[in-house]
């Protein structure tokens, strides 16, 4: 077993790294204030080739593995999860539907148009009545004389608002399945389409320098050959896709947590009480173990997911154990964060107060804990009736069978 990055990966994380301490970080707590799409950070990460890390190069990515692009989300994201999750959302949700499932001429004429990240693109499931129960969509589209009739709304869409977007990819109605379920199908939605607006963006406690805004179709017509992939094949098709995008969401929290850990282990020794720096106590020493520890094992979850994609094995347990492990690591390195700088870190304008305001969309965005734990489990439960059952699958040799199910 090699724990050791590849030149290339370790070139992409010092890239990451550098940018995000030198040009992020020291903005990042205006940004949040000013609730402010930093563009001219984008546009920078666009041209140092990180807002298409991992996108293939014939369409102006660059070509990276999995493991670099989560080891760059890590890093940005401990400069500002704002950031960070806008290059995520670009990447793992914009991007990688188009990757997947697009025919060579929708690659050719979306992808081109945003692979270097110099615009973003997209994904809109979430609506009012389909958050985590996807087969609640509303929105329809209708095939009518070549076009795509769509009339709907989505919500909460990350880049869906910006002045660079350049465009959608939506999960719409296309009919009724025989077993009486909706067919679910992608379409692609460029963002100058006549009938198709967005609505403000939204104000929220965290992720400030980000965008999501309410998509609106209204007779939105789009020609037939933007259905994305095979018809009735969007509900598997945002599976897929979420299972990346959940190791990068975990790659996002592990910089979270390691923003909280660097914030704390900054201030415990400069910090006096009764005659000594509170780095001194005990008490305070042991949240800081327990930080470390607790990231370090996020991380290696996290890049043990991302890496087993790059092998083309299955990995979605892991991207969901992955997602929530590191979700709740953030989570708790933000809550002894604040803890250890007592009044300080409850102040607006800290950087623990913000990184404990950011942390609690870790464990909703991308599927949220109570599903990603159902996920884990039925894996479990299907392994276990493929044992039982004599069958060995691409799947069993990697499942590691938890004691009590022999
Ligand atoms: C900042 C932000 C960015 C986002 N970006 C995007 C984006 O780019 N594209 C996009 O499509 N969406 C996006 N979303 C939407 C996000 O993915 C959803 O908010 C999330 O999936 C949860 O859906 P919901 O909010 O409707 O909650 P609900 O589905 O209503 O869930 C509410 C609670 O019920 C629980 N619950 C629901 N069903 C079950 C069940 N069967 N068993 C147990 N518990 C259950 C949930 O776990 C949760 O705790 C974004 C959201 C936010 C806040």
């Amino acid at each position: 077993m090699n724990f050791d990055l590849t030149p290339e990966q370790t070139r992409w994380r010092d890239l990451a790294r550098d940018f995000a301490q030198r040009a992020i970080r020291p903005r990042a707590a205006a940004l949040d204030r000013a609730q402010q799409f930093p563009y001219d950070i984008v546009e920078e990460m666009a041209r140092l080739g990180l807002m298409g890390l991992n996108l293939p190069p014939e369409y102006g990515g660059e070509g990276g593995d999995f493991v670099s692009y989560c080891l760059a989300i890590e890093e940005i994201s401990r400069a500002d999860t704002g950031v960070g999750i806008t290059m995520e959302a670009h990447v793992s949700l914009g991007c990688a539907p188009l990757v997947a499932f697009g025919s060579r001429e929708q690659q050719a004429r979306f992808l081109t148009q945003v692979a270097d990240g110099r615009r973003l693109w997209a994904f809109g499931l979430t609506e009012e009545h389909a958050g985590t129960d996807a087969g609640g969509t509303e929105t329809v589209a209708e095939l009518r004389d070549g076009q795509w009739v769509i009339n709907g709304a989505k919500r909460y869409i990350t880049n869906g608002g910006t002045a660079i977007t350049a465009g959608v990819t939506i999960i719409a109605r296309t009919g009724t399945r025989p077993d009486g379920k909706p067919e679910l199908s992608a379409i692609i939605v460029p963002q100058e389409t006549p009938g198709f607006t967005r609505g403000p963006a939204y104000e929220k406690v965290g992720w400030r320098a980000s965008n999501q805004s309410p998509l609106h179709f209204n007779d939105c017509r789009v020609p037939e050959w933007h259905l994305l992939g095979a018809r009735g094949a969007g509900f598997r098709q945002f599976l897929q896709i979420l299972d990346a995008g959940r190791v990068a969401v975990g790659a996002l929290s592990v910089g979270l947590a390691q923003a909280c850990l660097d914030e704390a282990l900054a201030y415990a020794p400069r910090r006096q009480q009764f005659g000594r720096p509170i780095a001194d106590f005990q008490a305070i020493q042991f949240k800081l173990a327990d930080m470390a520890m607790e990231i370090e094992l996020a991380r290696t979850m996290v890049l043990k997911a991302a890496w087993l994609k790059d092998q083309g094995r299955p990995y979605s347990r892991g991207a969901s154990m992955a997602k929530i492990f590191a979700s709740e690591t953030a989570k708790r390195a933000a809550d002894q964060s604040a803890q250890i700088l007592g009044g300080a870190g409850f102040l607006a304008d800290s950087a623990a107060g913000r990184y404990w305001r950011q942390v609690k969309i870790n464990e909703i965005g991308e599927g949220t804990s109570e599903i990603n734990r159902q996920i884990i489990a039925r894996s479990l439960l299907a392994a276990r009736d493929e044992l039982l059952a004599g069958i060995v699958t691409d799947s069993t040799p990697a499942l590691v069978v938890p004691a009590g199910i022999d």
